[in-house]
């Protein structure tokens, strides 16, 4: 049970003064937990960091106050000039001044009554904004903030500035912060006092306030000690949930799997290539983990196009040896399909039963595969998130494969173990994540790499292009299209809403279809199953040769032929992002193409990343400087998130305090398994406020 202290920071954010539906949809955008559905909280608001500040600390007096300059002044009011009668085009004027000028505050639209009461003539106030200077006069339009000189302190000198999503104003979206953080309850200390001392923290209140109300631009450094402070708190609570569900998932002791290699041999026959020699380590790797009575934990990591099915394939092959079943979860159902497709007939014709479980299978096909699951008579499943949901129940489920998963937490890991006899668990990434980073995201998984491309694979030429020249482009798809490759185009990423990413793949098709005609095809995120699978289907099947999708087929998606793909609005596209995309093509014998199609001006890390794809396939090392990069200032106006699957921590700042808050973590859950000392209760609090409470529930008296 979550403590009552704590039911402030749940409450919906539309409890907040000023938020209604409307506005709490759009702070939903901007709010960097993923919410994954569910509406967004108060306790979701405190971890909304400001990106930048206004800096209103310069005063300067009118008339040295420079053009453009955002300042702060104290004046004199003289007297207000309203707009001819009937004339709404003409502004508002109040003229004011000071020891060294005079200047005019303009309204457009004002209502007189509202500024009179604002600025009474005779009286001092003071006004801060942006300073314009016409025809060597100073004005100040629409000033940010006007006080009276009485109330001086209300007025922020220094201002955070949060990021911003369509519509939403930041006058609001700063009250609803302010409300939220001064909703934090009192909570004891979780942190270790020595770690406190030694890092100089702020307490976690102190952190909050520091950076929502900045004294100065340096307190929203990812170095200051107050962002420091919550980034350590929320490694500290991800570090305590994976050890704590690292501690129950040991404690159901696995069992040893072995077999007579009997299944894995005719699998291997039926291949129309031989495994690279880092397919095969990796599967000995994995098989030595199978033999033994403890459960495997393991992450297969391997670049895009490196081959992970067949190792996965032939690691379900040994479960079944060894008399169990085993399920393969991917995180799309054309992935699903995709995998089924390519692991049916290798399997089949070693006698396996295969088949597939997604949201989609209703009525008799799916009573039938559960069916199968139950009896045992279906030895390996593949499936979305379906596979590990209620209903479903396995006769024996030995060995559960999860692939792509850079969003597989806690949640996932407890459902499958719940799945019955403490399954072996393989993840498999295609993000070449850094060694930091599986420790966050993984805690200490043991790990696999495929570092070698299979062979006969040719390199990708990367060619980047200024959108004006998409007619030239357009010619030359249309030729490649002729000669019979496949294309394929992707649509700009549109982070706002998932509606204008739909309206401009729709654009895209509509004005390439006097082109290419019916040879292509369109996939997006809000088709239904089937149509996806038909226009995947087609495109694989060469009836269309150029499909235009949405960012949808990002990961997984394997059509061997296909020989150049074009990314529209490349530079708003992240480098694992273009990496990914890029590894669509490239996956046959011939050699590859891939079109980043830019729109100019390029800002300098957008640049960077463009020219990071063209010189180099290696994933590893685009992972390297995409983690440098982003430490390098974000594009204002983009939400200010942590790390992937992070709130506020950012590896590339933090990471020196990830391993301190592993081995905290470890120290603390020795001494107090079960979280019930004070320091312990104190730490259950912090899982909650950083949404990993699922872990809590592993504790006796959770
Ligand atoms: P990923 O690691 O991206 O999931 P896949 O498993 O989809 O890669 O494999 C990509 C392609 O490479 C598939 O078409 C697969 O049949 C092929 N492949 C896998 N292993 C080898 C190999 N050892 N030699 C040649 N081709 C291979
Ligand atoms: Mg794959």
């Amino acid at each position: 049970m979550r403590p009552a202290l704590l039911d402030p920071l749940f409450a919906p954010i539309t409890t907040l003064e000023g938020i209604g539906p409307k506005v709490a949809r759009m702070i939903e955008n901007v709010v960097p937990a993923d919410l994954g559905g569910r509406e967004a909280r108060v306790g979701d608001l405190i971890f909304t960091l400001p990106h930048s500040v206004i800096d209103r600390r310069n005063r300067p007096g009118i008339a040295l106050a420079s053009d453009g300059a955002i300042v702060t002044l104290d004046v004199r009011v003289d007297r207000h000039q309203p707009p001819p009668r009937g004339n709404r085009s003409v502004p508002y004027r109040v003229y004011v001044h000071d020891d060294t000028g005079e200047m005019a505050l303009t309204f457009f639209h004002a209502h007189a009554a509202y500024l009179e009461k604002l600025l009474p003539e005779g009286e001092m106030v003071i006004v801060s904004g942006r300073m314009e200077w016409f025809n060597g006069r100073p004005s100040m339009v629409h000033p940010d903030h006007i006080a009276r000189a009485d109330e001086a302190g209300s007025l922020p000198l220094v201002e955070p500035v949060y990021p911003l999503t369509a519509g939403l104003s930041i006058k609001v979206l700063r009250r609803a912060i302010a409300q939220s953080v001064a909703r934090v309850p009192d909570l004891l200390e979780w942190l270790d006092p020595e770690i406190v001392r030694r890092q100089t923290f702020p307490t976690f209140t102190e952190a909050l306030q520091r950076l929502h109300s900045p004294a100065d631009p340096t307190d929203l450094s990812p170095e200051s000690a107050g962002w420091r402070r919550l980034a350590y708190d929320e490694f500290l609570a991800g570090q305590v949930s994976l050890a704590l569900v690292r501690a129950r998932t040991r404690r159901l002791a696995g069992r040893p799997l072995t077999g007579d290699g009997s299944l894995e041999s005719s699998i291997r026959d039926a291949l129309p290539y031989s495994l690279t020699r880092s397919q095969e380590h990796a599967l000995d790797e994995i098989n030595a983990d199978l033999a033994k009575p403890e459960r495997m934990l393991r992450l297969l990591q391997g670049d895009v196009g490196s081959g992970k099915t067949v190792v996965a394939l032939l690691a379900c092959a040994r479960a079944v040896e060894a008399g169990g079943q085993a399920a393969i979860m991917a995180p799309t159902e054309i992935l699903a399909r995709q995998h089924l497709a390519t692991i049916a007939p290798l399997a089949e014709k070693a006698g396996l039963r295969v088949a597939i479980l997604t949201g989609r299978e209703k009525g008799r096909e799916r009573a039938e595969v559960l069916e199968g699951l139950a009896s045992g008579a279906v030895n390996i499943v593949v499936g979305t998130h379906a596979l590990f949901q209620e209903p479903v129940v396995y006769k024996d489920l030995v060995l559960a494969i999860v692939d792509e998963q850079h969003r597989f937490g806690v949640h996932q890991r407890l459902a499958i173990t719940a799945k019955g006899n403490a399954p072996d668990m393989l993840v498999m990434t295609a993000t070449p994540i850094p060694r930091t980073l599986v420790l966050t995201a993984f805690g200490d998984m043991d790990v696999s790499r495929l570092n070698e491309k299979p062979a006969g694979r040719q390199p990708i030429k990367t060619i980047t292009l200024p959108l004006e020249r998409i007619d030239e482009l357009v010619g030359r798809m249309r030729s490649a299209a002729a000669e019979g490759q496949k294309i394929y185009w992707i649509c700009p990423l549109v982070e706002e809403s998932e509606e204008i990413q739909l309206m401009s793949a729709s654009d895209r098709f509509n004005s390439l279809l006097p082109v290419f005609g019916t040879s292509m095809g369109l996939v997006h995120g809000r088709m239904k199953g089937a149509e996806k699978d038909e226009a995947m289907r087609a495109f694989k099947s060469g009836e269309t040769r150029v499909l235009i999708a949405t960012t949808v087929i990002e990961v997984g998606v394997d059509v061997p032929d296909a020989t150049i793909i074009v990314i529209e609005h490349a530079e708003r596209f992240g480098l694992a992002q273009l990496h990914q995309l890029r590894g669509r093509v490239g996956r046959g014998d011939r050699p590859s193409t891939c079109v980043l199609l830019y729109k100019d001006p390029l800002g300098e890390t957008a640049k960077r990343r463009l020219s990071v794809m063209r010189d180099t396939e290696d994933g590893f090392v685009i992972a390297e400087e995409d983690l440098k990069l982003r430490g390098e200032g974000e594009i204002l106006g983009t939400r200010q998130s942590g790390t992937p699957g992070f709130q506020v921590a950012r590896i590339e700042y933090h990471s020196d305090l990830l391993e301190t808050a592993r081995d905290d973590a470890r120290l603390l859950l020795t001494r107090d398994p079960d979280l019930e000392s004070e320091r312990g209760k104190a730490v259950r609090m912090l899982l909650y406020l950083f949404g990993r409470d699922e872990a809590v529930r592993l504790l006796r008296s959770g």
